[in-house]
């Protein structure tokens, strides 16, 4: 928030979420899409804990983090204002199977991040082990680019069978990113997504109703293409983030 007065930037919060719900709202009537059936989560990974509490007050109430530690501290930290009890936290970033627990332990809403069936199994097992239950979403490497985590398609359409088995663990729906910086490689990468999900929902009779797509960057297009959970961080929180 650099030189603004925390005043100064609950305006700025406020007025940028009133243009961000203006271009969903846009974007789902150009697919004819329900608006209602999108969401976002604001993304806080680089600011701190009074930030938080602003776009808190702006109208956010779910966030998501992309490291379980900084997550740990984001929830430990907002316990101190009262406020902030129904805040949700998701889980959007890589996960190492050393770090399960303490992101189970911090009840996140949703893991967004289930990037193998490794990981989705250790996930499941730590869960039974703690009497809990995790909403998750499995990550998929739409785009085929190597530097991406995920499941490939192929390799998704033949796990999943057993994933929605596993104990502990409910398979909600999809998550992706798109390459950056490539809004015609995003559109394609969004609406993989969507084909895959409507394939896997008729072969398995699961609604896999989440689709986790569309960052800063390409938002609109994922609303076009079906995104039901918007990613949003440098437009939410950054004043100098122009929308485009
Ligand atoms: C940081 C991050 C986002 C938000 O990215 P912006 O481009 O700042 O909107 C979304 N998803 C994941 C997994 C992230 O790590």
């Amino acid at each position: 928030m650099s030189d603004m007065t925390s005043e100064e930037y609950g305006g700025f919060l406020q007025k940028r979420r009133g243009e961000i719900l203006e271009r969903v709202e846009a974007a789902a009537r150009r697919a004819g899409r329900d608006s209602s059936k999108i969401s976002m989560i604001a993304v806080s990974k680089t600011v701190d804990i009074s930030e938080v509490v602003l776009a808190h007050a702006a109208g956010y109430q779910a966030f998501g983090e992309n490291r379980p530690q900084e997550l740990k501290r984001k929830i430990d930290g907002l316990a101190a204002y009262p406020e902030m009890s129904d805040v949700r936290f998701d889980m959007i970033g890589n996960l190492q199977t050393n770090k399960i627990n303490q992101v189970l332990d911090c009840d996140v809403t949703l893991v967004h991040s289930i990037s193998s069936s490794h990981l989705a199994q250790a996930v499941s097992k730590r869960a039974v082990a703690r009497g809990k239950h995790t909403h998750a979403l499995l990550e998929v490497n739409v785009s085929g680019e190597a530097s991406k985590s995920g499941f490939a398609p192929a390799e998704l359409r033949k796990a999943i069978g057993g994933l929605l088995e596993l104990p502990g663990l409910s398979i909600e729906g999809f998550m992706t990113m798109a390459p950056a910086g490539d809004m015609v490689a995003a559109r394609r990468t969004f609406s993989g997504l969507r084909e895959l999900r409507d394939e896997l929902a008729s072969s398995h009779g699961m609604p896999f109703k989440i689709l986790s797509c569309g960052m800063s960057d390409d938002f609109e297009i994922a609303v076009e293409e079906g995104a039901t959970l918007l990613r949003l961080g440098r437009v939410v929180f950054d004043p100098a983030y122009a929308l485009h």
